[in-house]
């Protein structure tokens, strides 16, 4: 077959494995880069995600499920009273009794003292570490066996993080999570917002307008692209994006969203010179330390003018009249 015979299926074979050809070696690379990581490339949608997985696979690189990654606790140790013990023992009984389960033989005054010498002295069954009065090592009673009730044989002394973890699953999958919660918090790595801080939850999630990101343009072209703006509009009462006369005349930053700080949290760069971010470095949030309510120590906490490890979210009441929410749409306050 001559170049001057070829039909149109020849053309397009031909140029299809030419155009695809060429990502062969470059696609191999890659997933043979990544495969030492543990990470399979096709299975992320974006060149962040995949960073991201790269990076906590390289964050986790020395974690080992029997290791000891327990932090010392420095809130007071539990002390246990007959009344919280009365409490504990009638609430157990009415769990096991909306069960439909024998409570006759459950944990009762009858063990108080055996319970308050293992409270205080002993450590949770799952995780070693010692009782403390308030937070997630508070005790707790952990049943081995979920259908059976309250009884001291089927119970263990557990803190009230490991009981949550554990719930219907196995030990083994408790035990992992519990060992890679310590560890994360041990190296400041992210966390979920556990259930205790649910305040914290609502406090950050509704603050988060749209979604991850506020595209107005999905493209923009310089010189031909207007500038949008958001209006309230009185009838409607939502507010709506329109075009301004401006024109795009330059593009300095694309497509920016929160995986990217992600990314390069802690690592240093000269442009990062924000006040309170340390060596040029600007991290993103470990983990939910508390949530403060005197509003002294907020205060002390905000003026205290050091570098600090610790990041804060405030809440804060505003009112905007409705015939001013105009100037401030575009930029709202930030604090
Ligand atoms: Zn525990």
């Amino acid at each position: 077959m001559t170049k001057n015979n070829w039909t149109h299926w020849d053309y397009l074979k031909k140029y299809n494995i030419q155009d695809t050809e060429i990502m062969i070696p470059a696609l191999n690379f890659m997933i043979n880069h990544n495969v030492q990581y543990g990470i399979e490339l096709l299975g992320f949608v974006s060149l962040s995600s995949y960073a991201c997985a790269m990076k906590y696979a390289m964050a986790y690189e020395g974690f080992s499920i029997e290791g000891n990654y327990n932090q010392k606790d420095e809130s007071p140790l539990f002390e246990m009273t007959e009344e919280y013990w009365q409490k504990k023992c009638d609430g157990y009984v009415r769990q096991d009794q909306a069960k439909k389960l024998n409570t006759d033989d459950n944990v009762s005054m009858v063990h108080y003292e055996f319970y308050k010498y293992t409270f205080e002295n002993g450590v949770c069954a799952l995780c070693q570490t010692r009782f403390h009065k308030y937070g997630r090592f508070r005790p707790t009673l952990d049943r081995k066996e979920n259908n059976k009730p309250h009884t001291p044989e089927n119970c263990q002394p557990c803190c009230w993080r490991c009981n949550t973890y554990k719930s219907h699953h196995d030990e083994k999958l408790t035990r992992l999570n519990i060992q890679l919660d310590n560890f994360s918090r041990l190296n400041n790595l992210p966390t979920n917002i556990v259930r205790e801080h649910e305040k914290t939850y609502h406090l950050l999630r509704d603050s988060i307008t749209g979604g991850l990101s506020n595209v107005l343009h999905r493209r923009n072209v310089k010189g031909e692209t207007k500038i949008n703006k958001f209006f309230w509009n009185q009838e409607k009462k939502c507010y709506e994006d329109r075009d301004t006369e401006n024109i795009v005349t330059h593009v300095c930053g694309i497509d920016f969203n929160s995986l990217y700080p992600s990314c390069y949290s802690s690592a240093p760069h000269n442009f990062i010179k924000m006040m309170g971010y340390k060596d040029n470095k600007f991290f993103m949030p470990g983990s939910v330390i508390g949530e403060i309510e005197d509003k002294d120590r907020i205060m002390r906490i905000i003026n205290c003018g050091k570098n600090t490890k610790y990041l804060y979210a405030v809440s804060v009441k505003g009112y905007i009249p409705e015939d001013k929410l105009n100037k401030a749409a575009n930029f709202p306050p930030i604090i």
